[in-house]
């Protein structure tokens, strides 16, 4: 299952930056996970709270939002959003398409609890 290793790379991230800003613990994960990043929800979910145990993200919340995939038509210019199987241009039907979003992901905000003082 290779959401354990995105989700590794994620909480080695998520650990660098609370260690930078003297975190006592991480209260709340935020991701952004595009449609065709082929990360399952439920397996990133999964990883989280196997992976999390004994780190300073224990016990955080981890919150997901999907991006639905959106490409540029080459042929007639048009951006347009579309699901992972249906990839021609609504506009002039041209499969000449560039995809702009839907593969990304990335760590949209932590929230950290700061030491007391
Ligand atoms: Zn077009």
């Amino acid at each position: 299952m290779h959401e354990f290793s995105l989700m590794q790379s994620v909480l080695d991230t998520v650990e660098g930056a609370a260690r930078e800003n003297n975190a006592q613990r991480v209260t709340e994960v935020r991701l952004v996970i595009g449609d065709l990043a082929e990360a399952v929800f439920e397996a990133m979910e999964f990883a989280f709270e196997a992976l999390t145990p004994q780190t300073v993200c224990e016990g955080a919340v981890l919150t997901m939002r999907g991006v639905a995939p959106r490409s540029r038509c080459a042929a007639c210019g048009i951006e347009f959003e579309h699901d992972r199987y249906h990839w021609a241009c609504p506009s002039c039907d041209s499969l000449a398409t560039e995809l702009l979003a839907g593969r990304e992901l990335y760590i949209d905000a932590i929230e950290i609890e700061e030491p007391e003082r």
